[in-house]
C-alpha cells in the first residue's frame, strides 16, 4: 500500500482512541472541563453505562459563542498559550484533545451559557461534523451530552465491559473527584436514579462522609505534613489500621488536585502502615500532594493518569512520614492506648529507656557481648552491656515479640525489627569508621544470577564491596563470590547475596542509595520471626538496641517497639 495522508475523519478516530478509551474516560474529561470552568455544581447522568447517554452540566464560566465551535478542535484551548505555562501546568485539562475527541466517536450536543450572557447557544454534532447549532435559552454554565458513544467504533464498544462495570467505574470517578474538591457539589444519576451526592459545603470529612458511608469515614484519620524544605504538602484521609481493605483500589492520590496512579506514592503509604497491617491487606487513603507546579510532569501520559516528579525521593518521604506521623499518634496499641492519652501520645514509648541509657555508645572495649554470636554477630562487635538493665525480660510471645517490663509499663518488642536495627547500626558505623567487616570465603563459591540480579550487583557494587561482599564476574552471568559481610558469617553465602540483591532491588525503587545496601543486609542478617530466643540473648537484643541512637524504628521506618503504659493498663482494669 502507498503512504498516504489518512482521511481527517480516520485520523480522528485514531486520535480519539488515546483519550477517550471508555465511558468513564469521558465523564472524567467532562468533568475535568467543568472544574477548570470554575463549577460549584457538577451534575454527572449516565444511562447503560454511559453508552447510551452521558450528561454533564455545570454552573461554571460556560464559553463565549464565538467560540464555541472552536472548542471542537483538535489542540483548541483556553488554558495555556505558551511553552512557559507547559511547563507549569495549574488546570486539569491543557491539550485541547477532549471535545474533539469525544465528538469524533459520539453524537455529541453542547449547551452553554456564559454568567452575564442574556442567552445562551446549542451545538450538535455527528460523529465529529457540525450538524446544527444556534441560539437556545438555557441555565448560565456548560452541559454537554454524549450519546451513543463509539456508534462508529464498534470494535471499541466490543471490548467495553458489562454496563454495570463501567457504571462502577464512573462512580469511582466521580466520588474520588467529590474527595478532594468538597467545594463543588458532586451529584451522579444513573439511570434515572440519583447514586451519589457530596454536599459541596468545602469540609473535607463531609464529603468523606458523602464517599465512604459514615462507618469507614469515622475511623478514617486527617493527615496534614509539610516539607519544610521544599514547601511540598500532603492533605487528605488515611484508614486507621484497623480498617484495611484486600486490594489497593481504595488508595486514592491527586497531586495538585489532578487524580493519578502511583505506585511509588501506594508503596509511600504502604510503608507507612508497615508493621501495622496484615500481609496482603491494604489501607484505605485518599491524599492530595501540593507541589509547585513546575516541579511536576503532567504530560507524560496520554490520559494524564501518571505524572512525574522531579523529587520522586523527597514526595515519598513527605507522604511516607505524613502518615506515618498519623498512624504513630492516633492508637499506638490498638484498643489498649486512647490516642488522647496525654502521657505517652506516641506509638514508641519516649521513656523506652532512662535518658541516662541513651548516651551509650560502643566503646570499643570489647566488652564480650556473651549472646552476641546468638544474634548473628561477632562478639567483638558488641556493644558494651549496662550494668543495670533498666528493662526486665518477661517472655516471647508467639516467637517474635519480646514482652518486656519496665518502670514505664510493659514493652513489646519486635525481635526481627530490633535486631535490624541493631545490625544496621553497627554496619554503618563500621563504615564510616572505615572498618567494614569483611569475612573472606574458605572456598570462593559460584553464584548464578538473573538478568535483574546481575543489573542491581553491577549498580550497587560499590556500595556491596564497601559492606563486606567480594565478588569477581565468573562467566555467563555467575559471580564468584570470596567474601561476605561479617554479620553473614554463619550462613549460605549464596544465599546471603541473593537476598540482598533482591532486596536492593525492592528497596532501590524507593529510598536513598547509601542506606539501601545496609538496610538489605541487617534485613537478612537480623533473626527472624519464629526463632525461639533464650533469656540472656532477649537482654541481650534489648541493650544494644538501646544503645543505639535510633531505637524506636527499624531501617525500615517500622517501630521496633509498642509501648503500653501503667496508667493505660491501671485505666483498663479500672484500678483508676
Ligand atoms: P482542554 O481542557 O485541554 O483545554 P478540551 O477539549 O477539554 O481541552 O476543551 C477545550 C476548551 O473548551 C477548553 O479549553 C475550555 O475553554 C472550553 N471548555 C470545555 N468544557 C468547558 C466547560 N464545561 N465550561 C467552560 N469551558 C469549557
Ligand atoms: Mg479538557
Amino acid at each position: 500500500m502507498p503512504i498516504k495522508v489518512l482521511p481527517p475523519g480516520l485520523a480522528a478516530k485514531i486520535a480519539a482512541g488515546e483519550v477517550v478509551e471508555r465511558p468513564a474516560s469521558v465523564v472524567k474529561e467532562l468533568v475535568e472541563n467543568s472544574i477548570d470552568a470554575g463549577s460549584s455544581q457538577i451534575t454527572v447522568e449516565i444511562k447503560a453505562g454511559g453508552v447510551e447517554q452521558i450528561r454533564v452540566i455545570d454552573d461554571g464560566q460556560g464559553i463565549p459563542t464565538e467560540e464555541v465551535k472552536i472548542a471542537f478542535q483538535r489542540h483548541a484551548t483556553s488554558k495555556i498559550d505558551s511553552q512557559d505555562q507547559l511547563d507549569a501546568i495549574a488546570t486539569l485539562g491543557f491539550r485541547g484533545e477532549a471535545l474533539p475527541s469525544i465528538a469524533a466517536v459520539s453524537n455529541t450536543v453542547i449547551t452553554t451559557r456564559q454568567p452575564l450572557d442574556p442567552g445562551g447557544f446549542r451545538m450538535e454534532m455527528h460523529w465529529g461534523e457540525h450538524a446544527s447549532s444556534g441560539s437556545q435559552g438555557c441555565p448560565p454554565g456548560t452541559s454537554l451530552e454524549v450519546s451513543d458513544l463509539f456508534g462508529n467504533l464498534p470494535a471499541r464498544r466490543k471490548f467495553l465491559k458489562s454496563s454495570s462495570a463501567e457504571t462502577s467505574r464512573i462512580q469511582e470517578l466521580v466520588s474520588r473527584y467529590a474527595l478532594v474538591f468538597p467545594g463543588i457539589r458532586f451529584q451522579l444519576i444513573v439511570d434515572g436514579r440519583v447514586s451519589f451526592t457530596s454536599p459541596g459545603n468545602g469540609v473535607p470529612r463531609e464529603a468523606l462522609l458523602a464517599v465512604y458511608g459514615p462507618q469507614a469515614a469515622t475511623a478514617m484519620l486527617e493527615v496534614h505534613g509539610e516539607d519544610s524544605e521544599t514547601g511540598y504538602q500532603v492533605d487528605g484521609f488515611v484508614g486507621a489500621p484497623s480498617l484495611t481493605r484486600a486490594n489497593r483500589t481504595y488508595m486514592t492520590f491527586f497531586v495538585n488536585r489532578r487524580w493519578v496512579q502511583s505506585r511509588m506514592l501506594s508503596y509511600a503509604v504502604e510503608e507507612a502502615y508497615m508493621g501495622l497491617l496484615q500481609v496482603k491487606r491494604y489501607p484505605l487513603s485518599a491524599l492530595n500532594i501540593s507541589i509547585p507546579y513546575g516541579d511536576v510532569d503532567v504530560n507524560s501520559h496520554p490520559s494524564k493518569r501518571e505524572v512525574r516528579f522531579r523529587e520522586e525521593n523527597r514526595v515519598f518521604s513527605t507522604v511516607q512520614r505524613a502518615v506515618r506521623s498519623v498512624l504513630v499518634a492516633d492508637s499506638p496499641v490498638p484498643n489498649l492506648a486512647p490516642p488522647t492519652d496525654s502521657d505517652y501520645p506516641a506509638a514508641v514509648a519516649p521513656s523506652f529507656f532512662p535518658r541516662s541509657a541513651f548516651g551509650a555508645v560502643r566503646n570499643g572495649s570489647g566488652t564480650p557481648g556473651y549472646p552476641a554470636e546468638a544474634l548473628g554477630g561477632p562478639a567483638d562487635a558488641a556493644y558494651p552491656q549496662q550494668p543495670a538493665p533498666p528493662l526486665k525480660v518477661v517472655g516471647q510471645l508467639k516467637l517474635t515479640y519480646i514482652v518486656a517490663e519496665g518502670p514505664a509499663g510493659m514493652f513489646l518488642v519486635d525481635q526481627h525489627a530490633a535486631h535490624e536495627r541493631v545490625l544496621f547500626d553497627r554496619i554503618s558505623q563500621d563504615i564510616s569508621d572505615r572498618e567494614p567487616q569483611s569475612q573472606p570465603l574458605l572456598e570462593p563459591v559460584s553464584v548464578e544470577l538473573s538478568p535483574a540480579q546481575g543489573d542491581t550487583l553491577r549498580s550497587n557494587s560499590e556500595s556491596l564491596l564497601n559492606y563486606g561482599f567480594q565478588f569477581e564476574p565468573f562467566g555467563d552471568g555467575s559471580y564468584l563470590l570470596r567474601a561476605v559481610p561479617v554479620i553473614f558469617g554463619t550462613g549460605d553465602p549464596a544465599k546471603s547475596l541473593l537476598d540482598v540483591l533482591d532486596m536492593t532491588a525492592f528497596e532501590g525503587l524507593v529510598r536513598q542509595k547509601e542506606d539501601v545496601t545496609a538496610a538489605s543486609i541487617a534485613c537478612h542478617g537480623a533473626i527472624r520471626a519464629g526463632k525461639s530466643l533464650t533469656e540472656p540473648e532477649m537482654m541481650a537484643l534489648l541493650e544494644q538496641l538501646e544503645a543505639t541512637p535510633n531505637p524506636h524504628t527499624c531501617p525500615h521506618g517500622r517501630p521496633t517497639m509498642v509501648h503500653f503504659s501503667s496508667n493505660h493498663m491501671e485505666r483498663e482494669f479500672g484500678r483508676r
